[in-house]
């Protein structure tokens, strides 16, 4: 069972890819129900602190826990089985895969019983199939694209894509979504959607970890803002604490 109520925690967490200190020692607290930005200057460690978070990179310092649990190392796949999501700076889609079948694929990620069900040739598959099927086309009105499920992926333009994306990584119905830039390329009518969505998926419990250049989306819509400079935090607060923050100021937001 998934401790769904749990935070999700960084402690010192520290990352070197060679001599670069990509991660110095990064805390940070993502709660559910709350959506977290993660801001900062190119190459201050956004996208590696999610690449930590999902697996795929193992950090040489510090902890990662749900709670009192800690994250077993490893797997992309292992984080997924605890309801860790994540969209990507650059969509990954599969362009001669319909729109629909891109959607389904978040499903089969947690699939690990119709994977017996299929070696044992049980009936089971198919039902599966269907329900995956099912959720995947609610998952695409949740995002307002449900017109568009049998559409070759590749016909899409790509800030449909992005909502694609965030489609198949509710599949997970994540307690975690990680978001890496998921308003880049949109109009501002699409970032409003963008932010609205967000906020409706954190409502339902979910802790979203959103790393974003867009400010404006930023401070409109998360309920905690962490900066990191250089691969450490240079502040951690609400988006009012932020906001008046002098360094944070001088450093990033440019005023
Ligand atoms: P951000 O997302 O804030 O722009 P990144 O997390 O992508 O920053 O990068 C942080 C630092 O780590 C940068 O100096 C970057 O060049 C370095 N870095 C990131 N990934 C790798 C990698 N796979 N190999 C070597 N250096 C990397």
């Amino acid at each position: 069972a998934r401790p769904e109520a749990a935070p999700l925690n960084l402690a010192g967490i520290e990352l070197r890819f060679g001599g670069v200190r990509a991660i110095d020692g990064v805390d940070l607290e993502v709660r559910p129900g709350q959506v977290h930005g993660l801001i900062g200057p190119n190459g201050s460690g956004k996208t590696t602190t999610l690449n930590v978070i999902c697996g795929y990179y193992e950090p040489q310092q510090g902890r990662m826990a749900l709670g009192a649990a800690p994250l077993p190392a490893g797997m992309p796949q292992k984080r997924a089985g605890l309801g860790i999501a994540r969209t990507f700076q650059t969509p990954r889609i599969i362009g001669e895969a319909t729109v629909l079948q891109n959607v389904m694929v978040g499903g089969s990620i947690q699939g690990s019983s119709s994977f017996f069900a299929t070696l044992l040739a049980l009936p089971r598959p198919r039902a599966e199939e269907k329900t995956i099927e099912a959720q995947a086309r609610l998952a695409l009105a949740a995002v307002g694209l449900e017109g568009l499920a049998e559409a070759r992926a590749d016909r899409l333009q790509h800030s449909e894509l992005r909502f694609v994306e965030i489609a198949r990584a509710l599949m997970l119905r994540p307690a975690f979504l990680l978001l890496d830039e998921p308003a880049a390329g949109l109009s501002a009518e699409e970032i409003r959607r963008l932010g609205a969505l967000i906020q409706a998926v954190a409502r339902q419990g979910t802790g979203v970890l959103l790393v974003e250049h867009h400010a404006d989306l930023i401070f409109d819509i998360c309920d905690h803002v962490t900066v990191l400079n250089l691969g450490r935090v240079l502040a951690s607060g609400t988006p009012a604490d932020i906001r008046s923050h002098k360094e944070v100021v001088s450093a990033y937001l440019g005023a």
